[in-house]
């Protein structure tokens, strides 16, 4: 069984603010700035490019990679860590587009984020023929998958709404047209107990700075189903996805297995924080975490529809239907998320009246929720919200 309130005190948590944006980024390990430190000190400094072999740099995607497979139902050898997400779903995209040369659609929901559509919109920019990509409503998704679809590419949990897709039918609907799938994990992984495997999804991304903890900008994974791994081109054709780097020839011959979706230089430091992360998720089951998610936001949701009656909740109220974040509408959204940070509770807001609250077994528990929850009600029975300080709008909203 998993210890919650152990994976609890592992994390630095600034005194009196209950953070429910774990969804956007985890909040900081408490032995993440002792091991970046040892990269630096012992690593870096001590090692110079020597670090490469001796503390096995090199070896650090895959290795991380491996244990982000446990995480999302993969079996290891499938995950590579590097990049961002933006790049990692390009990558993803471009190679799904080369493998099916006579489909020329690629085919995506209206919900799903921005980045995903605007790097496939450039690719198909790209390409200058007649690819084209294909934006429909969720619910519209399977009924638009059809033999001229190369790739769906869809985000398993929104990141608006926290609405999460039915993976396994819209994969089925897939499969009988011969369309490739691409998921997004970047509110899966760390938030639910999607199966890739189970799943036989052909590729999945994700990113890492979100429920993972790894901190902000900290590298994004790709999966590849290792059925189809060796007949994949990588696209981002760079050195380290060669099957032998440092011939340095002149010609670009994929390496076998996952390590053809590598494309440069990790970023090593920031994969030592991510390691000091992954090492508190190492103790808990997802399994656990689910369920406990569940618990919390159906808390939240329970108290939230009671005490402030003015928020629309837009989240699926079945928990099988919604990931690890709850969603409200307002028309006042912005102001009151501003008020409810001043007051303590983190959560974030998204354009044009989405309140966006996170909940992450790993250090939120009842009594945040419950903490939350008055807090909420409190500013919304008094209007606090209506201070004009509230109302400006910061870059990062
Ligand atoms: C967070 C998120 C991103 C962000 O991509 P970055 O390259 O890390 O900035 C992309 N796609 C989805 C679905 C996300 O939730």
């Amino acid at each position: 069984m998993s210890d919650f309130f152990k994976t609890k005190s592992q994390f630095y948590l600034p005194k009196g603010i209950i953070y429910l944006d774990g969804n956007s980024l985890g909040p900081l390990p408490k032995k993440t700035q002792d091991r970046i430190q040892h990269t630096i000190n012992n690593e870096w400094g001590e090692m110079l490019v020597t670090g490469w072999n001796k503390a096995r740099w090199m070896d650090q995607p895959n290795e991380v990679g491996d244990r982000i497979a446990k995480l999302i139902g993969a079996t290891s050898k499938t995950v590579t860590v590097g990049d961002t997400l933006s790049i990692k779903v390009f990558q993803a995209l471009a190679s799904a587009t080369n493998y099916q040369k006579n489909r020329k659609v690629l085919l995506t929901d209206s919900s799903n984020f921005p980045s995903d559509i605007y790097a496939a919109q450039g690719l198909v920019n790209m390409l200058q023929d007649d690819h084209q990509v294909k934006i429909v409503s969720t619910d519209d998704l399977i009924d638009n998958i059809n033999e001229n679809v190369a790739a769906v590419f869809f985000t398993e949990v929104d990141y608006k709404t926290g609405r999460r897709y039915d993976a396994k039918k819209i994969i089925k609907a897939a499969k009988q047209n011969g369309s490739l799938v691409i998921l997004d994990l970047a509110h899966s992984a760390g938030a639910i107990d999607t199966n890739l495997t189970e799943l036989e999804v052909d590729l999945a991304v994700g990113c890492t700075y979100k429920y993972l903890n790894g901190g902000p900008g900290s590298p994004a994974f790709i999966y590849v189903n290792p059925n189809l791994i060796n007949s994949l081109d990588p696209c981002l054709s760079g050195w380290l996805g060669h099957e032998n780097p440092f011939d340095f020839s002149l010609k670009y011959h994929p390496a076998s297995g996952i390590d053809r979706m590598r494309v440069g230089t990790p970023p090593v430091i920031a994969i030592a924080a991510l390691e000091a992360s992954l090492d508190i998720w190492e103790t808990v089951n997802i399994n656990d975490v689910r369920k406990t998610s569940i618990q919390l936001t159906d808390q939240f949701i329970k108290g939230v529809e009671q005490k402030c009656p003015m928020l629309q909740l837009i989240t699926p109220r079945l928990p099988e239907n919604r990931g690890s974040q709850v969603s409200f509408s307002f028309e006042h959204g912005y102001a009151a998320m501003q008020a409810c940070i001043e007051l303590g509770v983190i959560g974030d807001f998204r354009a044009p009246d989405v309140m966006r609250f996170g909940f992450t077994p790993l250090f939120i528990d009842s009594q945040d929720v419950e903490r939350a929850i008055e807090t909420l009600a409190e500013i919304m029975s008094k209007d606090l919200w209506n201070d004009p300080k509230f109302q400006k709008r910061n870059k990062v909203t």
